[in-house]
């Protein structure tokens, strides 16, 4: 099986048809926040909902969005985009999104999805201190995350040591999992942060365990355009062209 696994799209149509131009896969997997920041909330969500997903799970923008939190604890322009996010939601996308389980969720005991953490769907796993407590919140060889939208690898070994990778650009793999448990972050469709502007999304190959990071270009101008158009705040905007 190839694994489609897909994070953080951010109502960012641009990047995610980008993305779905890929097609080397087998099924999606998707980790949350489907919507918030960007400007196209509802056609997103409908690609989303028409994917066919094996596992979908909802982000801390998603919960927002949808009215089942109130986005306390958001920066400004988070919680302005989700504000805004949850006027544009029609009705049958808001109660989906409302409806969407919160991770972890698990396949067949093959591998988990989480979208902070399989400890909390909020917590950003940067380091290797962070990662540790989590290998005993799931039990499957593999747990993706997204949430902090930077692509890597948290590797524990069988001497209790964690190893952190991250991918140059499109990158491969390969998963020794005789020996090492893996919390994995695909990086975002919609927003990414590691200083690369481009979509980032992974697909994971069971027969060959190999793991792949994809990155592509997409028309970014035209998605920072619509969002200045939505009067949603610039930083949005700007940000998509730093890839921070
Ligand atoms: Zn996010």
């Amino acid at each position: 099986m190839r694994y489609l696994i897909i994070s953080d799209l951010h109502s960012n149509l641009e990047s995610l048809s980008a993305a779905l131009e890929y097609r080397d896969y087998d099924a999606a997997l998707v980790l949350g926040d489907i919507v918030g920041y960007g400007a196209n909330p509802n056609e997103v969500t409908e690609i989303v909902r028409d994917l066919g997903a094996l596992l979908i799970i909802r982000g801390n923008h998603d919960r927002v969005a949808a009215g089942l939190d109130q986005g306390e604890l958001f920066s400004q322009a988070a919680y302005l985009a989700a504000m805004w996010t949850r006027q544009m939601l029609t009705p049958e996308n808001r109660l989906w999104l409302q409806r969407l389980p919160i991770g972890p969720a698990d396949l067949n005991g093959q591998l988990t999805i989480a979208h902070g953490s399989p400890l909390d769907e909020d917590e950003y796993l940067f380091d290797p201190a962070e990662a540790r407590p989590q290998f005993s919140a799931f039990s499957t060889p593999i747990c993706f995350v997204g949430h902090t939208h930077i692509p890597g690898i948290f590797a524990l070994g069988k001497d209790g040591e964690i190893a952190f990778e991250q991918p140059r650009a499109s990158d491969s793999f390969d998963l020794d999992l005789s020996r090492y448990r893996f919390l994995i972050n695909p990086g975002s469709v919609g927003q990414p942060r590691d200083g690369d502007p481009r979509g980032s999304f992974a697909v994971y190959d069971t027969a060959r365990s190999q793991i792949e990071f994809h990155r592509y270009p997409y028309a970014v101008e035209v998605a920072q355009r619509k969002i200045m158009d939505a009067g949603l705040p610039p930083f949005l905007a700007r940000r998509l062209a730093a890839g921070r």
